[in-house]
């Protein structure tokens, strides 16, 4: 028989599939990294683990422990999934702009929520962060994960996210593309491919248009998960060769795009990466592998990016007319 013993144990070798729609006029080999088929739904899953399992040698999280992390819904995700089969209960603060529908997700999988403002500065007491380090304080046996600032963070993608590519691309790969918020994946997963290649593989970030690692100052955006407001130690400005800034209209158009075009029904996140992998595969020849990460899928935004009248509300345009039965049969 062939059978896992957990759902964990299923994390990662997430496959890699070529994009051919969205690539029209481009010569390079585009490949997107799918990474809403883990378990939980996205490429934090890999994370989770790594971190528990350092607290736990660490003496941070002992039996009975409660995980407390700000997070925009994936991380949480990814924690609950280790924490029900090891016994953590775990309280999560998310800023009002993630979705009721991503907020149920993690309240389905066991999870207390915490919701808090979007629109406040990180040392406001209001703040996500403020409130989550406020909780890990005044509950017992707390253990916050930081993924901003944890190791294990990007070094589970240095351990699983980087070989999974080289491998899979017979170490053929020559530009890396992903979207940055902590700066885990791209900083874990760059650092793996530059070595493992001798600094032949390109690393490009991905960025909302606003946030500091663009040259922005923390203006908000509506794409979820990615752009920040500070620098936090997940991210290793070293391993990053460039970074691409996209606009909100240009990302949301992509993921639209990503689920008609594709079959592959992904988050905003995954549009901004893949705008940005197209901006860069536009110059290179047929010889070149782009290979693109696309963090989650696109379920939890059904009521936003593909939503027309949600779109509409924030002065996108651009989109298909709504069609009456009328249209469909004549
Ligand atoms: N996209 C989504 C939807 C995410 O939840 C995250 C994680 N915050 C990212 C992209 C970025 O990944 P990382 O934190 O590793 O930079």
């Amino acid at each position: 028989m062939h059978y896992a013993s957990h759902i964990t144990d299923l994390v990662g070798g997430t496959p890699l599939v070529r994009l051919t729609a969205v690539t029209e006029g481009i010569d390079a080999l585009v490949l997107a990294k799918v990474e809403y088929l883990n378990p939980g739904g996205s490429s934090k899953d890999r994370i989770a683990a790594r971190i528990i399992d350092a607290a736990e040698r660490d003496g941070l999280l002992r039996p009975g422990g409660t995980i407390v992390e700000p997070t925009s819904g994936n991380t949480g995700v990814g924690l609950a999934l280790v924490a029900q089969r090891r016994g953590y209960r775990c309280v999560f603060v998310v800023p009002d702009k993630v979705g009721a529908d991503k907020r149920a997700v993690l309240t389905a999988y066991g999870a207390e929520v915490v919701v808090t403002p979007t629109s406040v500065a990180p040392d406001d007491p209001e703040s996500y962060y403020s409130v989550s380090d406020r909780l890990a304080a005044q509950i017992p046996g707390a253990f916050k994960p930081n993924q901003y600032e944890n190791p294990n963070g990007p070094l589970s993608h240095y351990e699983s996210t980087g070989p999974e590519i080289w491998h899979d691309t017979d170490g053929r790969i020559t530009h890396f593309v992903a979207g940055v918020g902590t700066g885990g994946t791209i900083s874990g997963t760059g650092r793996y491919l530059k070595e493992v290649s001798g600094g032949a593989v390109r690393v490009i970030g991905a960025d909302p248009v606003g946030s500091v690692y663009s040259g922005g100052t923390g203006r908000p955006y509506l794409v979820e998960g990615v752009g920040e407001d500070m620098w936090p130690g997940a991210y290793d400005r070293t391993v990053v060769d460039e970074v691409v800034a996209i606009g909100d209209a240009e990302s949301f158009h992509l993921t639209r795009r990503l689920a008609r075009e594709e079959g592959l029904l992904v988050g905003g996140s995954s549009g901004m990466a893949v705008a940005a992998a197209l901006r860069v595969a536009r110059g290179l020849s047929a010889d070149d592998v782009v290979v693109v990460l696309l963090p989650d899928g696109g379920r939890g935004y059904l009521g936003k990016i593909f939503d027309d009248a949600w779109l509409r509300s924030y002065g996108f345009s651009e989109l298909p007319e709504e069609r009456t039965v009328r249209d469909v049969v004549t």
